[in-house]
């Protein structure tokens, strides 16, 4: 069960930063994760008046605040004219409308969950976090940070011409999924590069990078093996969902259908 002392609605983010540095001391999302966890918690500290609940877009790049919620990414038309539905599609199996209404985007991203469908999606965008105390930096890079008190203010995604494909394998609706997968391609400097994000592995989602140029009119047979190439980089584990066999096969299904689906948009 968890239990709370001291509920505190910050009024400034120096204040809740200070706050957060006690050990018993937690901040709050959408309580939909904490609150089904086993904890004594002295402080919780609400984020909830602090403006972090919009999601800005410029010329250069989106900017989600950490108290943005999930059905806020799901509805943004910025999004969905920049990604098609593919932001949608990442978080539209996730329980509920109700509870897309509550959960964070920065309870997501700051929880590093393994089967985190939205690490899974940004991961493969040119993605960033900003935090309080630790700057603004990439998300591959935070993903592997330790957990510390810092505090996640938002999400950037920096904008480029880049094409994305997102798509999980779940053994019934709404469960956790078995297999997270995100493709990302476009040109950076000069050459075309794909990004692939697999996540759900059932570890949290790693990425890979790899510079392809692939013809608009390759075989099926000829995406199948740069499919199972990307595939085979990751490292995969067993659980009550699946085996690691199982998922490397799903992960070669789903870059292959991603990929296909990306190359069939550029005709
Ligand atoms: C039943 C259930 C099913 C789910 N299924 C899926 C699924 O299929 N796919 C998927 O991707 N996700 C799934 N999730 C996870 C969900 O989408 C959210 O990621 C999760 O609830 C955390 O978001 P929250 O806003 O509830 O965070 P909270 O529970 O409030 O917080 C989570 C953690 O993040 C910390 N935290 C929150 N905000 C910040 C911040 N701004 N700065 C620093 N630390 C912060 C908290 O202290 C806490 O440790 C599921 C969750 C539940 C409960």
């Amino acid at each position: 069960m968890l239990t709370i002392n001291n509920y505190v609605k910050a009024k400034s983010l120096e204040e809740a930063y200070e706050l957060n540095q006690a050990r018993n001391a937690r901040v709050m999302g959408g309580m939909m994760w904490m609150r089904l966890g086993n904890a004594k918690v002295q402080t919780l500290i609400d984020l909830s008046n602090l403006g972090l609940d919009q999601i800005e877009e410029t010329e250069r790049y989106f900017k989600i605040g950490a108290m943005c919620t999930l059905r806020q990414l799901e509805l943004h038309e910025g999004l969905r004219e920049a990604y098609g539905d593919s932001i949608a599609e990442s978080v539209r199996h996730i329980v509920g409308v109700q509870f897309r209404n509550q959960a964070t985007v920065g309870g997501s991203i700051y929880g590093r969950f393994g089967f985190s469908d939205v690490l899974t999606c940004l991961l493969a965008l040119d993605t960033f976090v900003e935090l309080y105390d630790g700057g603004t930096i990439r998300l591959s890079e935070f993903v592997n940070h330790k957990r510390d008190k810092d505090i996640l203010l938002s999400i950037i995604i920096r904008k480029s011409d880049r094409k994305l494909h997102y798509d999980s394998i779940r053994q019934t609706k709404t469960d956790f999924p078995v297999l997270a997968c995100a493709v990302v391609t476009g040109p950076v400097h000069g050459k075309e590069t794909w990004y692939f994000s697999i996540g759900a592995r059932p570890m949290k989602a790693a990425v890979l990078e790899k510079e392809w140029e692939i013809p608009k009119d390759i075989s099926d047979e000829q995406l199948e093996i740069y499919a199972k190439e990307a595939a085979a980089q990751f490292t995969y584990g067993t659980n009550m969902r699946g085996s690691a066999k199982y998922r490397q096969h799903l992960a070669e299904v789903l870059i292959m259908r991603a990929m296909r689906s990306i190359l069939a948009e550029d005709k």
